[in-house]
């Protein structure tokens, strides 16, 4: 059985296939087509090990992640893919996952992103410096144009470096996310840093960190906007800004997707992500079907 390095998984990993995949695999999920139980987490020294299995049609897989936020010298988040084939259970590969927990969950919010913000959103603001304010910054410019991209860190020497590397600007919180079109919070904050007050009417957040039920990253105000999250089960269990607002979701990404379920135009959205295996197993068969046709 091959074993795909991150470096290999990069060259095979498409960002413009990749975001289609996502917005295939969460239409499906909604669809009920997929087979998902809600990730099992366990917690050791300080760290989370999450299993997340899944299968449909030709996918089958588990996605084995970590997540120690207090890493600095090694990635805060890694893991690893193995894939199998449905119709007889054969292992064909086990793959490194760091780099597709990265770019699938950044896809994914290019797809809400897509669905949800307005059409000429212009401003686009990445609360977090880190890991996936990287690759949100690489991803969603795929389904907008930005004219003006603002980053926030808890650290702002972190957030001042993040900003001269890419090229855009380092903020204070409140100023960066005032008049924004997009706003993403990405970072590992366990009490709320994003407020509903401070958001424009029409805005639309992606919600990507906080997926413990006792910790947040956005206010109840910024809840009380219309809800939408990637897997109902997934938030009633993992999501503190959905446990603990009380938030009713209004939708899955997937039922958006699928026009089962539509959002007002105009309207304040905020997608809570947490990341789920189809995800994971999606990504990984682009990658193994990338390499079976190189
Ligand atoms: P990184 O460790 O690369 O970055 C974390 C960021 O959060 C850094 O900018 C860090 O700043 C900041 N941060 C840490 N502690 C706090 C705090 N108390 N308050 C505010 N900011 C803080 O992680 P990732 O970018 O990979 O992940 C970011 C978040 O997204 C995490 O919560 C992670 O679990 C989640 N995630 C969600 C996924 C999904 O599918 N929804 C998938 C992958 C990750 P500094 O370094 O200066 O401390």
């Amino acid at each position: 059985m091959e074993y795909f390095e991150e470096a290999k998984v990069r060259r095979l990993l498409r960002i413009p296939e990749l975001i289609a995949a996502m917005r295939q695999v969460l239409a499906e999920f909604s669809a009920g087509k997929w087979q998902q139980p809600v990730r099992g987490v366990l917690s050791q020294q300080g760290g989370f090990f999450g299993v997340m299995p899944a299968a449909a049609g030709e996918s089958m897989g588990i996605k084995m992640v970590t997540f120690y936020p207090k890493n600095t010298e090694l990635p805060t988040h890694m893991a690893v893919i193995a894939l199998f084939d449905p119709k007889t259970g054969e292992p064909l590969a086990l793959m490194d996952g760091r780099y597709v927990t990265e770019m699938r969950t950044a896809a994914v919010s290019a797809v809400a992103t897509d669905a949800l913000a307005s059409r000429d959103a212009k401003v686009l603001t990445l609360l977090g410096a880190g890991v996936q304010a990287q690759a949100h910054l690489e991803v969603l410019p795929h389904v907008r144009r930005f004219e003006e991209i603002r980053v926030w860190n808890h650290h702002p020497e972190k957030a001042e470096r993040f900003a001269e590397a890419h090229g855009i600007k380092a903020m204070k919180l409140e100023a960066a996310v005032r008049d924004a079109d997009v706003v993403v919070t990405a970072t590992s904050a366990r009490e709320p840093i994003l407020k509903g007050e401070w958001l424009k009417p029409g805005a639309h957040v992606n919600a990507v960190g906080a997926s413990r039920p006792d910790w947040r990253e956005l206010d109840d105000a910024a809840m009380r906007n219309v809800v939408i999250v990637d897997s109902y089960a997934g938030a009633q269990k993992e999501s503190g800004d959905v446990i603990l607002s009380g938030a009713t979701p209004f939708a899955e990404l997937g039922e958006i997707l699928n026009g089962t379920k539509t959002v007002e135009p105009g309207a304040t959205t905020i997608f809570k992500s947490l990341g789920m295996a189809v995800e994971d197993v999606a990504a990984a068969k682009l990658v193994y079907d990338a390499a079976l046709h190189a």
